[in-house]
Order: structure tokens, then C-alpha cells, then sequence
């Protein structure tokens, strides 16, 4: 059943925050939700909507005003967003720790989106060399086509990165760790060097998701997630979060609203539906994952894990400095090995599924080529890498299982 929803309840769900003392774990459980407002439903319902009515010119020229005054949750348009989304959008603020939040139907909408918003013909953007690869192709391509120059960067850079920088550089694009090859990045000092020369720092920060590394806190001024992943958590739905700081918030909202980016209500429920689950899903997912890091690097066939929670694994100690936990995606480099034994491997497995995404509550496995892309760094490994996504199964079956992989190998 779906109460009746107003602009009022809308204002009070996107409203002045009454969490900001609470624990991350108690907002999980606590925050964006009002059952008095829905009936009684512990959550806030599925809100579906294209037009919103006003009851009259004053109440439409009210609302305008509010909009002008960039106040949060009013409704207006469906494609701006109801109750289900202003939930939602709260949240992320809050747990990124940003100003405020706009969704987007998938994280690479997301990604380009925050990417762009910055950027006009004859500028020019940073970007780590370890990035998604659709957001690499996304400005090598489209951004190209407009006269936006992309330089792509060693992740290991840091400091250095000063040397890269042009009067025209308006973007520092970053991921940390690289989602298929696991290179920390030392954020606060690119975020110093970009804003001495007038850059953005644009972050996607799906790896560690909100609650492990906090990107405001270290200079960040956008930050994007692929809420796809461990925020909607089961593997069923697409979708993109964009945070900004207040002071770019202007230009990520003319962006986003100039080029109709909104999200499906239930994949925003879902995502929501998710989030309730982040802390304990990810406590889970980092345990196991060290248990299975710890094993595979003990094992002969593998030349070097890289999952930067890992004492020895490259990266580990930025890890340590700037991040307060780690997912479950990791990436193995194989010794060297024929292609026939790397398939073998990768088909034996049961319980580690082929296949694209992750941050859902199953295990998954992609075999992955950096050496194509990369521009500015040496890729120095000379085995297969792939990527392993470590679910909530128990990991001493995950255990065996890549076990009897190894025995195929
Ligand atoms: C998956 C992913 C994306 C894109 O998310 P989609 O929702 O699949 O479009 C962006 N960045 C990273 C790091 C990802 O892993």
C-alpha cells in the first residue's frame, strides 16, 4: 500500500539531516526512512512518477522558488526525482560524506557524467591509467570528438603528477585501487597539486564504497560510485551515484539535469533495499577475501595476488594510510601458463562464475588483458591476471574450490 505522498513528505525525508552523530551502522539501519510518513511501511515505498500535480499556481511558483534556492526534495518533475530517490540521494551524501547526491541509470553514466560536467572544447583531463575501461574509452573517444584532450597518467605518479598539469587542465580523473589492476592511488597528494592549478578532482570510488575510504576527507571533489555493485549488493540492478562537494555542486546539477539523467525507481529501491546490508555484507566480503588472498599467496601457481588489504601486496601501505577496510575484488597474476590451462582453470570452477560486474553476494572470476590500454606505465607482470570477486560463501569452500582449479592448471 502506498500512502498518499506529498511535497511535505518529500521535504521531510530530504530535510536537515537528525543522523549526523549517528554511527555509520545505525544510520544504515536508521536513516532515510520515516514509517509514520508511509503508512507504517518500515520502508519508504516505491514512488512512480512522470507529472507531479500542483494544487495551484502559488504552490507551483513556491516550489519553484525552493528549486532556485536549491533546497533538497521538492517535487517537481518525476525525471527530478520523488521520495524514493531524495532517500536514496541522502543517504549516499551522508555516507560519502559530500554535499549533495544525483543518480544515474548505470556507474559508467555515473562516471561520465562527473567526468563532463567540468569540461568545454579545448580543455584538458588527467586520468589514471588504471581506470575503468568504458570511462577510458569514453574520453578517448566521444571527448576526443569535442576537442577535450585526455592525458592518462601512472597511477603510481603521486607528487609528480604536478609535471603533467596545463594551464588548461579543468579534471584529475581518479580510481582507487584501479578496479581491474588494484593500484592505489596517493589522492591527497594529486588532490593538492590539481586544486594549486585550478582542477577538479573527480573520484570512482566503487572499490571501497562509501564506507571504507572517504573521499572528501582526502581532497576529493566529486565522487562517483557504481552503486551496481556492493550498494545495491545482489547482482539485479544498474545504477550510478554522483557526490559533489558544495562547491561544485552548481556545475554536477546543470550537467545532470541539462542532459536528463535520472534512474528507474525500483532499481533506486533496490539500491536502497541494499544499502541496509552494506556494513555487515562488507565486513564479510573483506574476511573472506583475505582468507582467499592469504592462501592463493601461498600457492605455486601464483606469481603475485593484488589486493592492497594484503601485507606485501603493492599498494599496501597507501591502503593502510588512507582507506579503513576492503571489499572483495582482488586481481591474481598467474606464473606464465599455455592459454589451454588458463581456460581450463577458469571452467573447472563451480562456485567462482564467469561473467562481467561485481560487489554482488557471489563469487565471480573474469580473466582480464591490461597490456592493450596502458599508455604510461609498464604493466610488469608477464602471466595471466584475473579478476576475483569474493562472495559470502563459506571461504573454505571458495578455498577448494580454486584448489581444484590449480589442479587443472
Ligand atoms: C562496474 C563499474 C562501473 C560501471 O558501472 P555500471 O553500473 O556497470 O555501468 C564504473 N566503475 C567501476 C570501477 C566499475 O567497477
Amino acid at each position: 500500500m502506498n500512502a498518499p505522498l506529498t511535497s511535505d513528505m518529500a521535504h521531510s525525508l530530504a530535510g536537515t539531516p537528525t543522523h549526523a552523530k549517528q554511527a555509520v551502522e545505525t544510520f544504515l539501519s536508521h536513516g532515510t526512512r520515516s514509517p509514520k510518513e508511509y503508512g507504517g511501511t518500515v520502508n519508504p515505498p516505491v514512488c512512480r512518477a512522470s507529472t507531479i500535480v500542483f494544487e495551484s499556481m502559488q504552490d507551483m511558483d513556491e516550489r519553484q522558488q525552493a528549486i532556485d534556492h536549491d533546497e533538497a526534495g521538492v517535487m517537481w518533475y518525476g525525471r527530478k526525482g520523488t521520495p524514493t530517490t531524495f532517500a536514496l540521494q541522502e543517504s549516499i551524501a551522508y555516507l560519502e560524506g559530500g554535499y549533495r547526491t544525483l543518480l544515474a541509470s548505470s556507474g559508467l553514466a555515473a562516471c561520465i557524467a562527473a567526468l563532463s560536467a567540468f569540461v568545454k572544447a579545448g580543455d584538458h583531463i588527467l586520468m589514471g591509467d588504471s581506470v575503468y575501461g568504458p570511462t577510458r574509452h569514453y574520453a578517448t573517444s566521444i571527448l576526443a570528438r569535442y576537442g577535450i584532450a585526455t592525458t592518462f597518467y601512472d597511477p603510481a605518479i603521486g607528487a609528480g603528477i604536478e609535471a603533467l598539469i596545463r594551464p588548461n587542465t579543468r579534471v584529475v580523473y581518479v580510481e582507487s585501487p584501479g578496479s581491474q589492476t588494484f593500484e592505489v592511488q596517493d589522492i591527497p597528494a594529486i588532490a593538492a597539486c590539481a586544486h594549486r592549478h585550478g582542477a577538479r578532482v573527480v573520484m570512482d570510488n566503487t572499490w571501497a564504497s562509501p564506507l571504507y575510504f572517504k573521499p572528501f576527507e582526502h581532497g576529493v571533489d566529486v565522487s562517483v560510485q557504481a552503486c551496481t555493485k556492493y550498494i545495491t549488493g545482489h547482482s539485479d540492478a544498474l545504477l550510478g551515484s554522483i557526490t559533489s562537494t558544495r562547491e561544485a555542486w552548481q556545475e554536477v546539477r546543470s550537467y545532470v539535469y541539462a542532459h536528463g539523467l535520472n534512474a528507474g525507481p525500483d532499481d533506486v529501491y533496490l539500491a536502497q533495499r541494499g544499502l541496509r546490508t552494506l556494513s555487515v555484507r562488507l565486513e564479510r566480503h573483506q574476511r573472506n577475501a583475505l582468507e582467499v588472498a592469504h592462501w592463493l599467496a601461498a600457492q605455486t601457481a601464483v606469481e603475485q595476488v593484488l589486493y592492497p588489504a594484503l601485507p606485501g601486496s603493492p599498494g599496501h601501505e597507501l591502503w593502510k594510510r588512507d582507506f579503513t577496510g576492503a571489499s572483495g575484488l582482488m586481481g591474481l597474476v598467474l606464473k606464465p601458463c599455455a592459454a589451454q590451462s588458463l581456460r581450463d582453470f577458469v571452467d573447472s570452477l563451480e562456485l567462482f562464475h564467469l561473467g562481467f560486474s561485481w560487489g554482488g553476494f557471489e563469487s565471480m572470476i573474469m580473466p582480464q588483458d591490461p597490456m592493450p590500454t596502458r599508455e604510461a606505465s609498464r604493466w610488469p607482470y608477464a602471466g595471466p591476471l584475473i579478476r576475483l570477486h569474493i562472495g559470502l560463501e563459506s571461504p573454505d569452500d571458495l578455498i577448494a574450490d580454486l584448489k581444484e582449479g590449480f589442479a587443472r592448471l
